[in-house]
């Protein structure tokens, strides 16, 4: 028992003896006992009641001026509630230094809840997303923000990505919004101004397509020059300037297609996908073609194409770009195995979709190059790209092919044995046709 205690149980007993022995020498000590006991009571309430008081009153005074046990709950309660106000005030001054520095933030902060409700937002909100101080709040951030971009981002859920959607405000004002879930289903969207970065952009893919475009010409001038050149006579009476021309056209050859894949990898990047060249294609008979085509590249190397396709297994896309990425991965595996072993080419599908396999028994990549070798101009041997006819611009293509249909290229491969290139596109693209439908490839 603590001794607080014990000047309380002096009190009772100080005032229930004197009462007791008062009560004896009367003769009614039951009496005087129980009205002591109706006193010490009384007075009990009192103090009770002093307390009540207090804590109504908010305790901002000092605590009331009890005695005995009500001064210790009196203090114990003063303390706590000192401690609850420093607390209170610590925490209100750093959410106010929070809101002071998120305000301050060029990039705008919307604070959503569950249902995509706004709870809190920045200063910056108004002048990107057009959101009005006190008004909004409490709306639906895709109710006052309606790009379809955007509103599916959010509802997609996967944010490893930013995404990019013009301004509400304006449509030459470019953002890029992120979202961090956090605490009970609430999500903090930031929103970045990127307009001058996707300018730039701009510029940069405009130059790349019109340098393209007017090497074009010229070239066309020069390898049509060549080739009479090469059936000159004068020309093809000297060994050395026959082997010249023979050279120049190579290096001409090598430029034109240099100027094909950056013009066609500019298309990709500025046209969004065009909705009336998506339609179902016949995969099995592209193949068909493209093994034809592969046949020929192969000739000198004498590899063996085979391939195993599902014929009633369409898919909803651009025939032309898929025949390009598709070729540019043949291609690869029939130049990348210069000891002629077999290119293996698969269409299939399994509950995640439909999937393009290449197959070769070539030279195989080194693990550290697969995650670089999509970039533009990445090669893991120069020399060996180039003397096969490479521009190191094929599989960014077929990167960015996919990426217009909503697959992804999967590549494993084992240096020395060989490479395995899978196109896994969605189970969303997928058309079943009976396999006797007469396919129409453009
Ligand atoms: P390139 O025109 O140089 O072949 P790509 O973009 O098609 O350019 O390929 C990039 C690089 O990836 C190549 O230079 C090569 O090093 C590597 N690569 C691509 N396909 C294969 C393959 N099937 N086997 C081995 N290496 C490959």
């Amino acid at each position: 028992m603590s001794n607080r205690w014990i000047p309380e149980l002096w009190r009772l007993a100080l005032t229930l003896v004197p009462a007791w022995l008062i009560g004896e020498l009367l003769g009614q000590p039951g009496w005087l006992v129980a009205a002591a006991l109706a006193g010490l009571l009384a007075w009990h309430a009192w103090q009770l009641y002093r307390l009540d008081r207090w804590l109504l009153e908010g305790g901002a005074r000092e605590p009331p001026d009890a005695a005995g046990m009500w001064r210790h709950v009196a203090d114990a309660i003063a303390r706590s509630r000192k401690v609850n106000r420093q607390r209170k005030r610590a925490l209100a001054t750093l959410l106010g230094r929070f809101r002071e520095s998120a305000a301050a933030l060029p990039d705008a902060v919307v604070i959503i809840g569950v249902d995509g409700e706004i709870e809190w937002f920045n200063d910056a909100a108004t002048p990107l997303l057009a959101l009005r101080p006190r008004q909004d709040v409490g709306r639906r951030l895709t109710d006052l923000v309606r790009h379809p971009a955007f509103t599916a981002y959010l509802a997609a859920g996967e944010y490893s990505e930013p995404v990019e959607f013009p301004s509400p405000i304006s449509e030459h004002l470019r953002l890029s919004a992120r979202v961090v879930p956090y605490g009970r289903g609430q999500r903090l969207v930031t929103v970045r101004d990127v307009t001058r970065l996707h300018r730039l952009e701009a510029m940069r893919r405009d130059f790349v397509a019109n340098v393209s475009h007017e090497l074009r010409t010229p070239l066309t001038v020069i390898t049509g020059y060549l080739e009479t050149l090469g059936e000159d006579e004068y020309v093809r009476s000297s060994k050395l300037t026959a082997r010249t021309v023979q050279q120049m056209e190579e290096q001409a050859e090598r430029m034109r297609r240099l100027v094909e894949d950056l013009l066609m990898l500019s298309r990709l990047e500025t046209t969004a996908a065009a909705a009336d060249e998506v339609r179902a294609v016949s995969v099995a008979s592209l193949v068909a073609d493209i093994e034809n085509e592969a046949r020929v590249l192969s000739r000198a190397q004498g590899n063996a194409i085979r391939s195993e396709c599902d014929a009633s297994l369409w898919l909803k896309g651009n025939a032309k770009e898929l025949y390009s990425a598709f070729l540019n991965l043949v291609s690869n595996a029939i130049r990348y195995s210069p000891a002629g072993g077999d290119v293996f080419l698969r269409w299939y599908d399994d509950d995640e979709g439909a999937h393009f396999a290449v197959q070769d028994q070539g030279i195989g990549i080194e693990p550290q190059h697969i995650p670089r070798i999509t970039e533009r101009f990445y090669r893991v041997d120069k020399d060996r790209s180039r003397a096969s006819g490479g521009t190191g611009l094929g599989l960014a293509i077929v990167k960015h092919v996919l990426q217009r249909h909503g697959a992804r290229l999967r590549i494993e491969s084992n240096p020395g044995q060989g490479s395995t290139f899978t196109c896994d596109f969605p189970r969303s693209r997928i058309e079943r046709r009976p396999s006797t439908t007469k396919a129409l490839n453009a």
